[in-house]
């Protein structure tokens, strides 16, 4: 009896500076922040057993704890902190108490990167890439411990090593190819048990997937670009995560992602946001159902839950110096938190650069997330730009060869007469395909000049060009074989590799002629400011050749596309009278050939002439 006395004195007069048995703080989210920020605002998620009943605080000059807010799961707690002017970069220690309990965590403040955003615009080639397929630059990661999935090359869908490495030793190529920005397929943790190599299933917001390298690795890459003048854009997801994200153990609460009786997908009809007559079932469903059974559906509408969303942002741009974000299924979430997530990113990064993933087939439709546009529902997106998949569509209509040239050009040409719609066009990123659908020489039947004419049209008409990787070797990818096939390796990615891009060694003469012609057209561009933002004019199409201009008060570009399959086409100058006078010669970029007559132009089949008037 006495001892049992004395082991409860003892217990009751243990000091409450010692940390309780089991009681630890499993992580913070974000694992770090910055001073110097405009908004001082800063909410973290602290996660440990029974964090929910602890209370918070610190004496770190600068930084103020202003509330803390409690979920229904007591292993939560989230904690509203100010950052003022005054805190400066260290280490804030936070003291958690729970009556004599007592647990301390040290925080990091960084400094936030000294330069603004540089943002991409116009002026700028985007090169779309894969990083578990472009280059294995690293062969002792492509099997991590504790990543679920294991390697296998062979299977399409499977995991193929590559990683942020292999792009960053292979930056030369991609500054001598001409690109001055490049998205990353997404490259945070996947830690899913299969088909994780395309990473659009996020399994934790703050750290790289160890199988491409870490957070530190993407940093290096950032800055290696950087001074071959490339940028960076990095891919994330705010509709979903992977069913093996760290919440789905332990979900920070009931209301943290969307949940039914039984699983329940999304209809995949953003169209009801904006449509006037969409029935409230139909738009609850896109917004709440799941993209795909591992793909839980967040649930923006929490407040919690968006203002995780926006700081994993904010904390990815300041950390690495990022230049831009390319958000994937930018109209699944709730529209009125993607407005405000878009709206804080560019208030803090002044310039920075969000393209919005709105995949539809009708201008109208993408121009309602288009950058100040004024709908008349009131709703405005703030997304500086938008994915312009109607101009994607219609130049496989134009370039295919099967259809009648005339109508395939009318598509384009009807598509871009609806620019009206988009208060700034220019801002639209434009692409011939990308890593979701099938390859544009397949799409247009292995035709390599049906490549150099999509080519030639989307590096001179308005808009942000995007190019995905392996377009310049005229990479093969048919949908209809499963989208692992869309993202094949790129040769000469992988030790050993019979075929080597990089260096040219096993390549074909129509892989080389491919990327000579991309080479050339891409290095044109870099400093063709008509082309960047220069105005456009174009003309009907008329017997399968189109014709348009892009000019400026000092200079013009005629891009002459002629999409008949077999015939030549001779036109007469007098039709672009209005776009010709003053010019008296001109030379034709890609053959190099001068054009002395600026009278009449014949055109061989299946080619384009970008001149450049003088
Ligand atoms: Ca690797």
């Amino acid at each position: 009896m006495i001892k049992k006395v004395f082991q409860t004195l003892v217990l009751f007069m243990i000091p409450a500076l010692l940390p309780v048995k089991g009681q630890v703080i499993e992580r913070i989210d974000p694992p770090s922040w910055f001073t110097g920020m405009k908004n001082g605002a800063l909410q973290l998620m602290v996660y440990g057993r029974e964090i929910g009943s602890y209370d918070v605080k610190t004496d770190y000059p600068g930084v103020e704890i202003m509330t803390t807010v409690r979920t229904d799961n007591p292993n939560y707690l989230f904690v509203n902190l100010n950052i003022s002017d005054e805190a400066v970069p260290g280490t804030v220690n936070l003291i958690f108490t729970r009556g004599r309990q007592k647990l301390a965590h040290s925080y990091p403040l960084l400094a936030r990167p000294a330069g603004p955003a540089r943002g991409i615009n116009s002026s700028d080639v985007i090169y779309l890439l894969m990083p578990d397929r472009f280059a294995n630059g690293d062969p002792s990661n492509d099997n991590v411990a504790g990543m679920t999935e294991q390697p296998d090359r062979s299977n399409p869908t499977g995991r193929h090593g590559g990683d942020l490495k292999g792009i960053e030793d292979n930056l030369d190529y991609l500054y001598k190819l001409g690109v001055t920005g490049i998205w990353l397929n997404p490259f945070l943790e996947n830690n899913q048990q299969h088909s994780s190599y395309h990473g659009y299933s996020t399994t934790d917001f703050y750290k790289s997937d160890p199988r491409y390298g870490s957070n530190d690795d993407f940093k290096s890459l950032v800055t290696e670009a950087h001074k071959r003048g490339i940028k960076v854009i990095m891919d994330m997801i705010f509709n979903h995560i992977g069913s093996f994200h760290w919440w789905m153990n332990d979900l920070p609460s009931k209301d943290w992602i969307h949940q039914f009786d039984e699983f329940t997908r999304t209809n995949y009809r953003a169209s009801t946001y904006m449509d006037p007559y969409a029935a409230e079932s139909d738009r609850m469903l896109m917004e709440k159902g799941w993209f795909d059974v591992t793909m839980p559906d967040l649930n923006q509408s929490n407040p919690l839950v968006e203002t995780y969303l926006i700081q994993t942002s904010l904390w990815w741009i300041a950390f690495s110096d990022l230049d831009g974000i390319r958000m994937d299924t930018y109209s699944y979430p709730q529209p009125d938190m993607m407005s405000r997530w878009a709206k804080r990113v560019t208030d803090e990064f002044p310039g920075f650069f969000i393209v919005g993933e709105v995949w539809y087939d009708e201008p109208a439709q993408i121009s309602y997330w288009a950058y100040n546009k004024k709908n008349s529902d009131g709703y405005r997106s703030n997304l500086p730009s938008v994915t312009d998949f109607p101009v994607c569509f219609a130049t496989h209509r134009a370039f295919e060869g099967k259809t009648n040239p005339t109508d395939g050009l009318s598509k384009l040409y009807n598509t871009l007469s609806q620019d009206y719609l988009y208060p700034e066009p220019l801002r639209n990123v434009i692409f011939l395909d990308n890593h979701d659908m099938t390859r544009f020489f397949t799409q247009t039947g292995q035709s390599p000049e049906a490549f150099r004419l999509g080519l030639s049209f989307i590096m001179t008409t308005r808009g942000i060009p995007q190019i995905y990787y392996g377009t310049e070797i005229v990479m093969e990818g048919d949908k209809s074989q499963g989208d692992g096939r869309l993202r094949d390796d790129f040769p000469g990615g992988w030790p050993g590799d019979a075929r080597n891009v990089f260096t040219g060694a096993g390549i074909t003469s129509l892989e080389k002629e491919a990327l000579d012609f991309t080479t050339h057209i891409l290095n044109w561009r870099k400093n063709k400011e008509v082309i960047h933002t220069g105005k456009l004019k174009h003309y009907i199409p008329s017997d399968g050749v189109y014709v348009y201009f892009r000019y400026n008060c000092s200079e013009s570009v005629m891009v002459i596309i002629n999409a008949n399959s077999k015939e030549s086409r001779t036109i007469s100058g007098e039709k672009y009278a209005e776009s010709l006078e003053g010019f008296t010669f001109g030379t034709d970029i890609i053959s190099g050939r001068k054009i002395d007559n600026l009278q009449s132009f014949t055109i061989a089949p299946q080619t384009a002439m970008i001149i450049e008037l003088k």
